[in-house]
């Protein structure tokens, strides 16, 4: 094995490993963040089986997509950055998810722009769980209309939630954040039958994150190794 394929089934042990000590029935979904990562990159996890790839921004998707090119369309593409709204249309057209919504003004343009052949636009709601000036993501009490508008969006299929706890050294601290967005899905799966991700949990911490009922982690630094 050569050290892409090492470092991949080591985060496949780590997800099933955590997810057995959960206890966890449902699947971990893993998605391979590959922002600043060459085409290449993608194209070499792409062999060992790796489908789902997060991005954080847009015009570097659409340049590594091209250069993949057949290949790219057989893959899932997450949006996982700041969404801007001018950059709303690129999205609706060229990602299967964005997990980064986080304000009503971006779900219009993104149902008109969602091309009609296209399955819908699978979305979570990012929340700021601890509240911080610098991050992206809604205010916890913000997450039921926001969902609720995109829930009736068409083009566009509510699937969860996504949060970036912040990166506090304190485990007990980050548990925390994590339990408080279990407390929010868990909530907003009574009132949507389509919620079934929980995005949260990264290279450092994603043991944790699924202890936590994480059905999703997003993992870059532990594929590809640091990013320049
Ligand atoms: C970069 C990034 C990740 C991956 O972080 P690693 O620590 O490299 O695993 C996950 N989620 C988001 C939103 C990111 O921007």
């Amino acid at each position: 094995m050569n050290f892409r394929e090492t470092a991949y089934r080591s985060v496949l042990d780590r997800i099933a490993a955590a997810r057995a000590a959960a206890g966890g029935a449902d699947p971990v979904h893993l998605l391979a963040v590959s922002k600043t990562q060459p085409a290449e990159a993608v194209a070499a996890l792409a062999a060992l089986g790796q489908r789902a790839f997060g991005e954080n921004y847009v015009q570097e998707a659409l340049a590594k997509q091209r250069e993949l090119g057949a290949l790219a369309a057989t893959l899932e593409w997450h949006l996982i950055g700041p969404l801007q709204s001018n950059k709303c249309r690129e999205v609706a057209r060229h990602f299967d998810w964005l997990q980064s919504l986080d304000r009503a003004k971006l779900i219009a343009p993104l149902s008109r722009e969602r091309p009609a052949g296209h399955p819908p636009l699978n979305v979570l709601v990012q929340v700021n769980i601890d509240d911080e000036a610098s991050k992206s993501g809604c205010a916890p009490d913000e997450v039921d209309a926001l969902a609720a508008a995109v829930a009736a969006a068409p083009g566009l299929r509510l699937r969860g939630l996504m949060a970036i706890p912040a990166p506090a050294p304190d485990l007990g601290q980050r548990r925390d954040a994590f339990r408080r967005m279990r407390a929010l899905y868990e909530a907003l799966r009574t009132a949507h039958a389509d919620v079934d991700t929980l995005s949260m949990g990264m290279s450092d911490d994603l043991e944790l994150a699924v202890a936590e009922g994480a059905t999703m982690v997003r993992v870059g630094t532990a594929l590809f190794g640091a990013r320049r």
